[in-house]
């Protein structure tokens, strides 16, 4: 009797630590330079989480119709029609196309912030907001360095 009770906990504890392991390794995307001519300042932003100048990208004055890319693995992240001006110096989207980033807390600079990344390639892309304009109120504020844009005509 006793012996079978041990069994069944033994059972179980790994069971939960399978799970818990299997889990912790999902939601963690490995980060892997794909694009070999990444300028260093890129190189920075995707892999250090660091950001660039504000208004130092064109792409804050991009109007055209395309699809944003990242710029490591060239996974298609952002529509041109939820692209707006949020006034904020980097290029800001109100949504992302579904599946194209995970999200982590950041507390760094003693802020609580949701960072984004690729979830095809891990890089670092930018914070995502609650005060956009969208109907579900995100804002995306992506690096532009970190995007690629591809006009559709
Ligand atoms: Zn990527």
């Amino acid at each position: 009797m006793k012996r079978r009770k041990f069994i069944k906990v033994g059972c179980s504890c790994l069971f939960i630590s399978y799970f818990f392991s299997t889990s912790f390794a999902s939601s963690n995307t490995p980060k892997k330079i794909i694009n070999k001519s990444l300028s260093e300042k890129q190189k920075n932003i995707m892999f250090n989480e660091g950001t660039e100048r504000r208004f130092s990208s064109p792409l804050n004055y991009e109007k055209r119709k395309g699809f944003y890319h990242c710029a490591n693995c060239d996974a298609k992240l952002f529509k041109s029609d939820n692209k707006y001006d949020s006034g904020t110096g980097w290029p800001s989207f109100t949504e992302a196309l579904p599946g194209a980033f995970k999200t982590k807390i950041d507390y760094s600079f003693g802020m609580k912030r949701t960072e984004y990344h690729c979830a095809n390639c891990g890089a670092h892309h930018g914070h995502v907001f609650d005060d956009g304009p969208g109907k579900n109120g995100k804002r995306y504020c992506n690096n532009g360095l970190c995007l690629i844009f591809k006009p559709s005509d």
